[in-house]
C-alpha cells in the first residue's frame, strides 16, 4: 500500500485557504483602459466589433472619463480618431491634433490624478494606412521617425504623462527621446511597443481606428509570429534607446515573450490585452458560451503570471463596474 505523504489538494479544499496561498494576483494599478477619441462634437459610435467600447468626440469622452473616474478608473491610453488623413500625417501634429487635444483638455481637469498615455503612430493619420510615411509603395522608415517625433512633442507639450510608440520603426525611441530632451521634455515616459507582432488579432482595432492599410500589410515592420529570440534584440534596442517600460502586443498568445522579457529586464513590462482577445470574450459571453467574468480574470491572471506588471484591457470598466476584482 503506497502510503501518501503529500497531498496537494489540502491546499486546495476551501475559497479561503485557495486565496491565501494564490501565487498570481491582478493589480488594479496596474491596469489602463484604453479609449479612441474622434473629431466633432456629441460623438459617441459604438464600435460594432468591440461591443462596450465607443468611438467619442472630446466632450462626450471627458463625460465618459469622468464617470469612469468615480468607478476608479486612474490610468488611461488615448488613440486619436481624424476625419482628415493625408499623405504625411498632417493631422497627428501640433496642438490641434485631435489626441492632443482631448490630453490637454484631461490634464487640465485631473492634473496627476489621472495618468494620460497616447498613442505614437500614424496610421490613423495617413490616407495609406500605414504606420509610416511611404516612398513609392514602401513604408519609409527613416523619413517617418521626425514625424512620430514631432507628434510626440505635440502630446508632451499638451502635458501626455506617457507616449506610446506602437509604429515598430526601427530607431523610434531614441528620436522621440532626444526630442523631448531637447524640447524640454525629460521626464515624460516612453512606453515602448518593444514587441509588437504582425497579428491577426487586431482586426477590431482596425474597425475602431479606421486604420486599415489600404494596401499591403504591416509584416514588414512588424514582428513576425514565428520569431522568439528576436523580441531580445527589439528588447536590447528600446532599452539602449531610452525606454521606460517594455511592451509586448497582443498578450494572450504570446505568454512566452512576455516571459522571456520579464526574465531579460528590470524595467516594467507591460502587456496590450488587445481588441480580438477582447472581442473573443464578449462574442463568446453573448453567445452564452462563456462566463464573462471568470475568463476575463483566468486570461488577466495569466497575463500578469506570465510576468506583465501593466496591463492595456478594455475589460477594465467592467471589471470595476462588477467589482469583479472585490
Ligand atoms: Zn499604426
Amino acid at each position: 500500500m503506497g502510503e501518501i505523504f503529500y497531498r496537494p489538494r489540502r491546499l486546495r479544499r476551501t475559497r479561503l485557504i485557495r486565496d491565501m496561498v494564490a501565487e498570481t494576483r491582478i493589480a488594479i494599478d496596474g491596469l489602463i483602459q484604453p479609449y479612441f477619441v474622434c473629431d466633432g462634437a456629441g460623438v459617441r459610435q459604438e464600435i460594432e466589433s468591440m461591443p462596450g467600447i465607443y468611438r467619442e468626440s472630446s466632450d462626450v469622452l471627458m463625460k465618459t472619463i469622468a464617470d469612469d473616474y468615480a468607478l476608479g478608473i486612474r490610468r488611461i491610453m488615448l488613440f486619436g480618431v481624424p476625419e482628415a488623413k493625408d499623405a504625411v500625417a498632417s493631422s497627428a501634429l501640433g496642438p490641434d491634433s485631435v489626441a492632443t487635444k482631448a490630453v490637454a483638455m484631461l490634464k487640465d481637469k485631473y492634473g496627476d490624478d489621472l495618468f494620460v498615455s497616447a498613442d505614437v503612430c500614424l496610421c490613423a493619420y495617413t490616407d495609406s494606412g500605414h504606420c509610416g510615411l511611404l516612398s513609392g509603395d514602401a513604408v519609409d522608415n527613416d523619413r517617418t521617425l521626425p514625424v512620430l517625433a514631432e507628434m510626440s512633442l505635440s502630446l508632451a507639450k499638451a502635458g501626455c504623462d506617457c507616449l506610446g510608440p506602437s509604429d515598430m520603426m526601427d530607431g523610434r525611441v531614441g528620436w522621440i527621446r532626444e526630442t523631448l530632451e531637447q524640447g524640454g521634455f525629460p521626464q515624460t515616459l516612453i512606453l515602448a511597443y518593444t514587441a509588437k507582432y504582425a497579428s491577426t488579432y487586431y482586426g477590431p482595432f482596425r474597425d475602431a481606428c479606421h486604420s486599415a492599410p489600404g494596401k499591403g500589410d504591416r509584416k514588414g515592420y512588424q514582428m513576425d509570429w514565428r520569431n522568439r529570440y528576436e523580441a531580445s534584440r527589439e528588447l536590447e534596442l528600446d532599452i539602449e534607446e531610452g525606454a521606460d517600460i517594455v511592451m509586448v502586443k497582443p498578450a494572450l498568445a504570446y505568454l512566452d515573450i512576455i516571459s522571456d522579457l520579464r526574465q531579460a529586464t528590470d524595467l516594467p513590462v507591460a502587456a496590450y490585452n488587445v481588441s480580438g482577445e477582447y472581442a473573443m470574450v464578449k462574442l463568446m459571453a453573448r453567445q452564452k458560451l462563456v462566463d464573462e467574468k471568470t475568463m476575463v480574470l483566468e486570461n488577466l491572471t495569466a497575463i500578469t503570471r506570465a510576468g506583465a506588471d501593466i496591463i492595456l484591457t478594455y475589460h477594465l470598466r467592467d471589471m470595476l463596474k462588477g467589482d469583479w476584482l472585490g
